[in-house]
């Protein structure tokens, strides 16, 4: 596990890089989906919270148009870049979510002067905990700031989303940097992703005994690959069949019509998404009402629904739900978009390490890679640090 080094450690970092101190230091988070997956782009509703693993970057504003970055992880040597020459889909590696984020301020004419920019990420690679717009959501609110832009969140969350879409190339919609820019400490944030609503819901797992791990599978997935895209259409195909804008439109009382009218995996596709819908809309009632404790059962129909409808999941995400579950998790599900990444698994407190031992075991009797499990709790989005 990666420990994240002190605001002073950074700034020192970035003055041995750059030779100067930085301007400021922004951190946001990444985000864990507690529930609603594959609803974002139908225009439903989605109920993400920001985690505790955050992107910070220390940003010093130069004279010229130059973009020079830097990353503590890995290996990736200096970047430099002039800002007039940026392309959509032409930057390779890491520094396209920073160049991206640059780019769409550009598109909104936002004049966005020359960078030195060090990141520092503690939020996994690729593990569904959207480590990418963590790195978006800092520099947006890094740059919101720099530039006097005067950005309120809703557009910072449609100008990430314009980066990660046309210049990065990924088809994601507004889930991820709503949760980093809107979460707050000891919340879940109720996204209504058709106008941006938001409802802060209280998720305080560890007052009612729980802690919610997250199982990192280490397989990697890929918005790039097919069947993100493919899932895509089969909604737009289900909507535009069942003559509604977005299938946020379509209650769970319409699925019996609609099973005559689609195709087999079109109505399943659906089904995942009218039903999920549906158990968001649960989740936030029963988290209202009674509290985290009484969610277990919508996480679990959630995961069958994305193995069974959706087909999004992959073995190493059922063995993770199922070897919870069966070790005492009180609710369990793949989480992020699926074809790996990672699985969460709320649990009681004092069956944690239970829960760790029988994932592992398991993941070792099917020769799976050893996961990476951590507990996440629910923290503030996206600020200011010096
Ligand atoms: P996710 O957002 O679910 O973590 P993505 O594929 O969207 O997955 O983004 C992961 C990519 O983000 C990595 O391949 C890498 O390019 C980049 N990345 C994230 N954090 C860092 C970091 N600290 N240093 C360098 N690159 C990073
Ligand atoms: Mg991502």
């Amino acid at each position: 596990m990666i420990t994240a080094p002190s605001v002073a450690q950074l700034s020192s970092r970035f003055e041995e890089a750059f030779g100067t101190a930085p301007d400021g230091v922004w951190q946001a988070p990444g985000r864990v989906n507690l529930i609603g997956e594959h609803t974002d782009y139908n225009e439903g509703f989605v109920l993400p919270f920001a985690i505790d693993k955050t992107a910070r970057v220390a940003i010093r504003v130069r004279r010229d148009s130059t973009v020079r970055m830097l990353s503590t992880y890995g290996d990736h040597g200096l970047v430099e870049t002039d800002i007039a020459t940026l392309e959509p889909l032409t930057a390779k590696g890491w520094t396209k979510y920073p160049l991206g984020v640059v780019w769409a301020l550009k598109q909104r004419g936002i004049d966005v002067p020359g960078l030195d920019l060090l990141l520092d990420s503690d939020v996994p690679l690729g593990a569904g905990l959207s480590s990418s717009h963590a790195i978006e959501c800092a520099v947006i609110l890094a740059l919101n700031e720099l530039t006097d832009a005067g950005l309120a969140a809703e557009q910072m969350v449609l100008a990430t989303q314009h980066a990660e879409n046309a210049f990065v190339g990924a088809p994601t919609g507004i889930m991820d940097q709503s949760a980093s820019l809107r979460g707050a400490k000891g919340h879940a944030v109720f996204l209504d992703c058709r106008d941006q609503g938001v409802q802060l819901v209280p998720f305080e797992a560890e007052e009612a005994g729980l802690v919610l791990l997250v199982i990192d599978t280490k397989v990697s997935h890929s918005h790039a690959d097919g069947g993100y895209a493919s899932r895509r259409e089969s909604c737009e195909l289900g909507a535009q069949v069942l003559g509604v804008p977005a299938l946020r439109d379509v209650g769970v009382e319409m699925l019996e019509e609609a099973s005559g009218l689609l195709d087999d995996v079109t109505f399943r596709r659906v089904r995942h998404v009218v039903t999920e819908n549906d158990r968001v809309l649960q989740t936030v009632e029963l988290l209202s009402s009674d509290g985290p404790q009484y969610i277990g059962a919508l996480l679990d129909a959630s995961h069958v629904s994305m193995r069974d409808d959706f087909e999004i999941s992959c073995q190493e995400l059922d063995v993770a739900v199922e070897a919870s579950r069966s070790s005492g998790a009180i609710g369990a599900r793949m989480t992020g978009g699926g074809f790996g990444g990672s699985a969460i698994a709320l649990t009681p407190a004092r069956l944690e390490q239970q829960v760790r031992d029988a994932v592992v075991i398991a993941f070792a009797d099917a020769g799976f890679t050893t996961p990476d499990i951590f507990t996440v709790t629910p923290a503030d989005g996206a600020r200011r640090l010096a």
